[in-house]
């Protein structure tokens, strides 16, 4: 997984296992749609309470095979600390010169976890900066030089804000499998005295991502969906084919 196509759809998010939890059914309908999606998670986990980076870099392979996913990498951003600074930006706009996303998903930029706050406003400024055909850029060994890329679409994964969402995607195929790609993350999961006041205990999981995939769908009058935020206002060619039954 370290080549590096074009990718239709990056999911851009602070933690491994972020993705998996906020829109891990969507990157598996997009990949069976025939899109190619990828995950650029922008720490390496040194921080967290159970199992280390190592661990959780063999979980999130894991996880990417489960979700369909044929590019996934790590930065080494400072994880608890992540910061909107022009250096990070720099990092990120490497990634996307190179994988020339058309579409990317952020964290949503009101969120509990500060990191997943930083990432929203990170994110949008370096997929700003990555169509400045004048940026900084941060020399490599190979000095390959990069081609300017604006990613034309930036949605927010919202499934943890008290928002409310602008679309939904139907997983409802999915649901299953997003969660063993969840479950990938062993370390984190599985019952163990380390945390236990902090995690929620395993069987626990399956109950309450389910439930909430179980809501957003509801609102769209599907089984299981994921929401999403975008800035931008829709835009309908025809009436008829809206979808969402209104009463
Ligand atoms: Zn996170």
């Amino acid at each position: 997984m370290t080549d590096s196509p074009a990718v239709d759809v990056l999911a851009i998010a602070a933690h491994r296992d972020d993705v998996e939890q906020t829109c891990g059914g969507t990157l598996l309908r997009m990949a069976s749609r025939g899109l190619r999606t990828a995950i650029l998670d922008l720490t390496q986990g040194e921080s967290g309470t159970r199992g280390s980076a190592e661990e959780r870099a063999r979980e999130a392979a894991e996880a990417a095979h489960l979700l369909g996913v044929g590019w996934r990498q790590a930065l080494d951003l400072p994880d608890g600390a992540i910061e909107n600074t022009l250096e990070s930006r720099l990092k990120i706009v490497r990634v996307l010169r190179d994988l020339r996303p058309r579409v990317v998903i952020l964290p949503y930029w009101h969120a509990r976890h500060p990191d997943h706050a930083a990432v929203a406003a990170l994110g949008y400024e370096a997929c700003f900066l990555s169509g400045l055909a004048n940026a900084p850029v941060i020399a490599t060994a190979a000095n390959a030089p990069q081609a300017p890329h604006r990613p034309f679409k930036i949605v927010y994964a919202s499934l943890y804000a008290d928002v409310r969402p602008s679309f939904i995607v139907d997983i409802t195929p999915f649901i299953e499998q997003r969660h063993q790609a969840l479950m990938a993350y062993r370390s984190q999961y599985v019952n163990q005295p380390a945390g236990s006041g902090l995690f929620v205990p395993e069987e626990e999981i399956r109950e309450r991502t389910f439930a909430e995939a179980r809501h957003y769908g509801q609102l769209a009058g599907v089984r299981y969906g994921e929401p999403f935020v975008q800035k931008e206002v829709g835009l309908v060619d025809d009436l008829t084919l809206v979808p969402v039954q209104s009463i």
